[in-house]
């Protein structure tokens, strides 16, 4: 049985690195989930085969109501609230990492780890640092939901000697480690948990609006290498493979989020060095300057005698669900001889790759969505850049207002192109809280109404 189950898992391994590989494309990113699937049923089924199971009682009543509610959730989330749910998810797998060590410690002899007082000192460090990344990734995942929810404000909270406190807070961990590991009291491992909890907090607070999406990416990873722990205190390989899977992709997808976002890995990684000067300029401060205003037959008639067009969606464009509308009104300007194109930043929305899902969704051709790398330089030989829910991504006091909270930031150069049009609601300020000195250009038209609406009129526009 023991063979069976250690080739069951390696083939579940085997599943779940393929599952990654196939996520890493939007074309190839179906058949990457299929793999997923099939290597977590494997696991799972494998895992309960375990003749050391003792009852199957608990383990059904966990998992239907754990199955209904993550149904549930997964049936009523909305696409845009996507990111916040991830941060809540992260925190449990955070948290259950904390609870696997509490019982293994106060139970050792359950989890073949010797008896109560005599634990080896492997098995003590696997399972104090364990409960420190859980904890971290508890409470720091839960700062993460409140911003991403608008419970806890997205601003930097920074104060002084914040640095000094996090390296003192990480020394303490690392010194009540040593000491539990020599002395296995039960006082040290609660104080291990809460200076954990304390230090989740603090390295979350101090990042700002735009700087969410690496964390979110980041806690992930975090969560991967608890639950890398959790598999080395219950002696599971699988799951000390999958956390170790999750722990290192998620490291590098915030490693690659950072160089797009202009941002030091190690700077975010510690809470946010540096951002005090954002903090106290992202307020989004009130402007009352009159930008011009268009509307949608005036976008009609402009794009319709227009050969090149460079879309930028953004945020509002998921909320809106304009996508498919999106893409009518491409198709027709295509129609109509325009070049068209989308433009896609790489925190543009509310998750990593939010935008490339809803235009896939929408059966928008992969070739005609490019990276901000790729399209950046052709905004100036553009004739219309159309920006539908997007802001922050192409504000530019990222590249001149030092003081703002997303100075550094890489964004697209919509002011080059010839016209630019903002379809948004109102004046409201992205993500980010930060105004955005493009709607007043000369070359600037605010469309302003719901994305869906906006995009519904000009094809009517389009099609007279
Ligand atoms: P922003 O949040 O900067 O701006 C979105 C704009 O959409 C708002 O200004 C809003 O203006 C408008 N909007 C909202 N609803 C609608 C609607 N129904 N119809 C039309 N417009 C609408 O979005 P961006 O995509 O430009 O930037 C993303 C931001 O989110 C960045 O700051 C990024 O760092 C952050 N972020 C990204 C994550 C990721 O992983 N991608 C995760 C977490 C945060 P108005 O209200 O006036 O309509």
């Amino acid at each position: 049985m023991s063979n069976l189950s250690t080739v069951a898992y390696l083939v579940s391994s085997v599943l779940f690195i393929m599952s990654l590989r196939g996520l890493s494309h939007p074309t190839t990113a179906r058949k990457g989930n299929f793999y997923g699937i099939i290597g977590m049923t494997i696991a799972i089924l494998t895992t309960v085969a375990n003749p050391g199971v003792l009852s199957y009682k608990e383990i059904g009543t966990a998992f239907v109501i754990g199955g209904l509610i993550g149904s549930v959730i997964a049936t009523r989330i909305q696409m845009t609230a996507l990111p916040q749910l991830v941060a809540a998810f992260h925190s449990l797998v955070g948290l259950a990492a904390v609870f696997v060590a509490a019982a293994a410690f106060y139970n050792p002899t359950a989890f073949n780890l010797g008896t109560e007082g005599n634990i080896p000192l492997g098995s003590l460090i696997e399972m104090a640092i364990g409960t420190a990344i859980g904890a971290v990734t508890f409470t720091g995942s839960i700062i993460a939901f409140g911003k991403l929810q608008g419970f806890v404000s997205g601003n930097p909270l920074v104060f002084k000697g914040q640095h000094f406190l996090n390296l003192l807070l990480g020394l303490s961990i690392i010194g009540l480690i040593a000491k539990f590991c020599i002395d296995q009291n039960p006082e040290f491992f609660w104080l291990i948990v809460a200076a954990s909890f304390l230090i989740g907090v603090l390295l979350i607070v101090p990042i700002g609006g735009a700087d969410m999406p690496v964390i979110v990416s980041m806690l992930n990873s975090y969560s991967g290498w608890a639950a890398a722990g959790i598999g080395f205190t219950l002696s599971n390989n699988l799951l000390i493979i999958t956390g170790a899977l999750v722990g290192s992709s998620g490291a590098i997808l915030s490693y690659i989020m950072c160089k797009g976002m202009n941002r030091s890995f190690f700077n975010v990684l510690l809470g946010g060095f540096g951002g005090e000067q954002a903090a106290s300029s992202s307020g989004g401060e009130k402007d009352d300057r009159q930008p011009k205003q268009g509307n949608s037959a005036d976008a009609a008639f402009m794009m319709k005698n227009s050969k090149t067009i460079i879309i930028v969606p953004g945020y509002g464009m998921a909320v809106a669900q304009a996508q498919h509308a999106l893409r009518e009104m491409g198709d027709l300007l295509k129609a109509a001889g325009a070049e068209v194109r989308y433009a896609i930043h790489p925190v543009a929305g509310r998750m990593p790759g939010h935008m490339n899902v809803l235009l896939a969704e929408a059966n928008v051709p992969y070739d005609e969505v490019l990276e901000l790398d790729e399209i950046n330089r052709d905004f100036s030989d553009t004739d219309v850049a159309f920006v539908i829910g997007a802001n922050d991504v192409t504000n530019p006091a990222a590249k001149t207002d030092k003081t703002s909270a997303i100075y550094g930031m890489p964004i697209l150069d919509v002011e080059n192109a010839g016209q630019v049009f903002f379809v948004k609601r109102g004046m409201a300020s992205g993500y980010a809280g930060v105004q955005n000195e493009l709607f007043f250009r000369d070359n600037t038209l605010m469309l302003f109404g719901d994305a869906k609406k906006v995009c519904e009129d000009i094809i009517k526009g389009l099609e007279d």
